[in-house]
């Protein structure tokens, strides 16, 4: 969308995991069709992601030292599960009326929740001349949650870092048999073994947010209380209980290329207006104010190098109590389709053309 960073919200997200975590590393998963019986070597069939090589890996497995692989957790996988908690989020809100966002599986032409990426291929496509479709129409007609994640389409306004290479005191190999579709009994002879970080075990992920709408941070907001009230499980094997995570913020810091002219909370439709018109961002919704918010300038070597910053007057306030998720939540109510203005409804590939 934009190439200069107007503003920026990030954070650090601390996890910990509170059962086994398992975020499996694609070298050793094996294909559908190859998951009917263990072969008779000694590594497990799902391996937590590592930055090791697969040679160095295995070794450590049958050693018996994997503890001291670098694993890691890809910023692709958080991407992730925050991506599905907000489109469900979503499509909870808009259950009764037509979806204000999209489905990244969804590839028929005629359905009203056509992923966006599909959607703006297929608008290429169709013109006499095939053409580029302008940045910021594939943005304006983008449904909320590819307007903050992306879509094949168009990059996304969250970016999300690797977590470091982490130490860990001690692995845990997990077996578990897989279930007949048919009978809904063990299937013979299909036993599997997944090698879990053990609870107990602490992550950061640094999470950013550039040339963000008021509106964004508030759907955000709600996909981050659902964090940390545990209700969106990390990695692989929910199903078996894995991956439950208790979430905190930290680092909470707002930058703006230049200091804003307004004590308030900016996005870029308060930021760029006549930008903001030709991208169709919200505008006239009520932004927080920063005194009211408790932040301060954040003044240092950050403020020479990114333009001001703030930070909240106290560290890890809890995402429910916080009053800056408060008030851009209050935002995200105010703009949701359930109100007369807002985010609109997503459109089919026919009302586009
Ligand atoms: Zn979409």
């Amino acid at each position: 969308m934009l190439t200069p960073i107007l503003n920026e919200l990030s954070f650090d997200l601390l996890l910990l995991t509170e059962g086994p975590l398992l975020i499996r590393d694609g070298r050793f998963m094996k294909k559908k069709n190859q998951q009917t019986e263990r072969d008779s070597s000694d590594i497990p069939d799902s391996i937590f992601v590592s930055r090791n090589t697969k040679a160095d890996a295995e070794q450590h497995v049958r050693n018996r030292t994997a503890h001291q692989l670098d694993f890691y957790v890809p910023g692709s996988s958080l991407r992730g599960v925050l991506r599905s908690r907000a489109e469900y989020i979503c499509r909870q809100l808009a259950a009764e009326q037509r979806p204000i966002c999209c489905n990244i599986f969804d590839t028929d032409k005629e359905s009203a929740t056509l992923f966006c990426g599909r959607h703006f291929e297929l608008l290429g496509e169709n013109d006499e001349n095939p053409r580029q479709i302008p940045a910021r129409d594939i943005y304006a007609a983008s449904c909320a949650v590819c307007k903050i994640f992306g879509s094949t389409a168009m990059a996304g306004r969250l970016r999300i870092a690797d977590s470091e290479p982490m130490r860990v005191k001690q692995t845990v190999i997990r077996d578990h048999v897989a279930i007949d579709r048919f009978t809904g009994g063990a299937r013979e002879g299909a036993l599997f073994q997944d090698l879990c970080l053990k609870e107990g075990h602490q992550l950061q992920m640094r999470v950013r947010i550039i040339n963000f709408e008021i509106w964004q941070l508030g759907l955000l907001a709600y996909v981050l209380r659902d964090m940390e009230q545990g209700r969106v499980p990390l990695g692989g094997g929910v199903s078996k209980g894995y991956g439950s995570v208790n979430a905190s913020i930290w680092n909470l810091r707002v930058r703006y290329a230049s200091r804003p002219s307004q004590n308030s909370l900016l996005g870029i439709a308060e930021l760029e207006p006549e930008l903001a018109e030709r991208y169709g961002c919200l505008t006239g919704l009520e932004n927080p104010d920063i005194a009211a918010l408790r932040w301060v300038p954040d003044t240092g070597v950050a403020e020479r190098v990114y333009g001001v910053t703030y930070k909240p007057e106290q560290e890890n306030e809890s995402v429910i109590t916080s009053p800056i998720w408060q008030a851009c939540a209050k935002t995200w109510n105010a703009a949701h389709p359930h109100a007369n203005t807002g985010i609109p409804h997503l459109k089919t590939l026919q009302e586009l053309r």
